[in-house]
C-alpha cells in the first residue's frame, strides 16, 4: 500500500508560511478574472478567495458576462495592472471561444503574474531561472520534495502537455536531474511509457486514465485530474493503483490543495518582485 502524499496537510503548512510573510510584506492583495458562468472554474474561484482571505490578502473577484468583448477584458486586465493595490493578477481560463487567450495572457504584467503564463516568466522556466511558475506544477514539486523522494536521474513521465500543468511540471523535473519524458493524446503506446516511470505526473483529465497495472510497482504518483463523476470527485489514476505505488496522491487532499496554498504564496512572491527597488 502507497504512503499517501498527503497534500492537505502540507498546503496547510505551506498557508501558515503565507499568513506569516504576509504579515512581513504588509498589504498584499489578489485579483482574479472569471468570464463566464462555468461552474466548475466558479468553484476554483469561491475557493482561491477563501484561501486568500484566510491569510490576510485582499482579494478582488471581477466576474465578467460571457459575451465580454476582448478588448473590454483587456481593458479589465490593464486597469490591474495598474492598480498597486493588486499584486497578483489571475485570469481563470478557459475563456470563451472569441477570446484570444495568448492575447489577455501577454497583457498580464509579468510582475503580477502569479499563474506564471506569460510568456517572459514561461521563458525564464525554459531557460532553467524560475521566476513566476504556476501554482499546480510548484506544488507538486512541493509534495515531491517534501516526502523526500528521488529525483535526479529518476526516469519522470509526464502525461500532458498542456501549459499550465504538463509542461512545466516536466521543466522544473528536468531542472531537478530527473529524466523526463512528456506524453499526450498522440503517444502511442502510453501503457508502456507509464510503466517506465520512477516517478509518473498525470494531467489529463481523464477518469482513472492510468489504471493499476500501468503503475510501476514502488513507484511515485502524483494525480492532477479532477474530474466530476456520479461517484463524485476522481483522478486521472485510477484509485487501485494505490496498492501498486510507493508514494502516491489521493483526489481529494493531493495536489489540489497544493495548487490553492501555492497561488497565495505566488501572490506574496509576486508582491516581493514588485517592492524590489532597482
Ligand atoms: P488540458 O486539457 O489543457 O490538457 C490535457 C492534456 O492531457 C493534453 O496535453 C492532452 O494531450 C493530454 N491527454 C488527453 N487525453 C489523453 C490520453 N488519452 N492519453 C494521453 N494524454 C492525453 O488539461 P489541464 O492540463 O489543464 O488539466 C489536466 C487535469 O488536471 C484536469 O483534470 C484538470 O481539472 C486537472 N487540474 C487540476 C489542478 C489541481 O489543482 N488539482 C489544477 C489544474 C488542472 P493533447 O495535448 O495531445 O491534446
Amino acid at each position: 500500500m502507497a504512503t499517501v502524499l498527503d497534500g492537505k496537510t502540507l498546503a496547510e503548512r505551506v498557508r501558515a508560511e503565507v499568513a506569516a510573510s504576509v504579515s512581513d510584506v504588509g498589504e498584499v492583495g489578489l485579483a482574479t478574472i472569471l468570464v463566464g458562468e462555468d461552474p466548475a472554474s466558479q468553484i476554483y474561484i469561491r475557493r482561491k478567495h477563501e484561501a486568500a482571505e484566510e491569510v490576510g490578502i485582499r482579494s478582488v473577484d471581477v466576474r465578467l458576462a460571457e459575451e465580454t468583448t476582448q478588448e473590454e477584458l483587456l481593458d479589465q486586465v490593464a486597469a490591474l495592472n495598474r492598480d498597486p493595490s493588486i499584486n497578483g493578477v489571475l485570469v481563470q481560463l478557459p475563456l470563451p471561444g472569441h477570446v484570444d487567450e495568448a492575447a489577455v495572457i501577454r497583457a498580464i504584467d509579468p510582475d503580477k503574474d502569479v499563474d506564471g503564463l506569460h510568456p517572459l516568466n514561461a521563458g525564464q522556466l525554459f531557460l532553467g531561472r524560475p521566476r513566476l511558475v504556476g501554482a499546480t506544477p510548484v506544488g507538486i514539486m512541493e509534495l515531491l520534495l517534501a516526502y523526500r523522494v528521488e529525483l535526479k536521474g529518476a526516469k519522470a513521465v509526464v502525461v500532458g502537455r498542456s501549459d499550465i500543468v504538463g509542461k512545466p511540471v516536466a521543466l522544473l523535473l528536468l531542472q531537478q536531474h530527473a529524466t523526463v519524458t512528456i506524453c499526450h493524446s498522440r503517444t502511442r503506446d502510453l501503457e508502456s511509457e507509464t510503466l517506465e516511470a520512477d516517478v509518473l505526473v498525470v494531467a489529463a483529465g481523464h477518469a482513472a486514465l492510468v489504471t493499476a497495472d500501468m503503475v510501476k510497482g514502488g513507484s511515485t504518483v502524483v494525480d492532477v485530474g479532477m474530474n466530476r463523476t456520479d461517484a463524485g470527485l476522481v483522478g486521472d489514476v485510477d484509485a487501485a493503483a494505490m496498492d501498486v505505488a510507493g508514494y502516491m496522491t489521493p483526489v481529494p487532499g493531493g495536489v489540489g490543495p497544493m495548487t490553492i496554498a501555492c497561488l497565495l504564496r505566488n501572490t506574496v512572491t509576486a508582491t516581493r518582485l514588485q517592492r524590489v527597488v532597482v
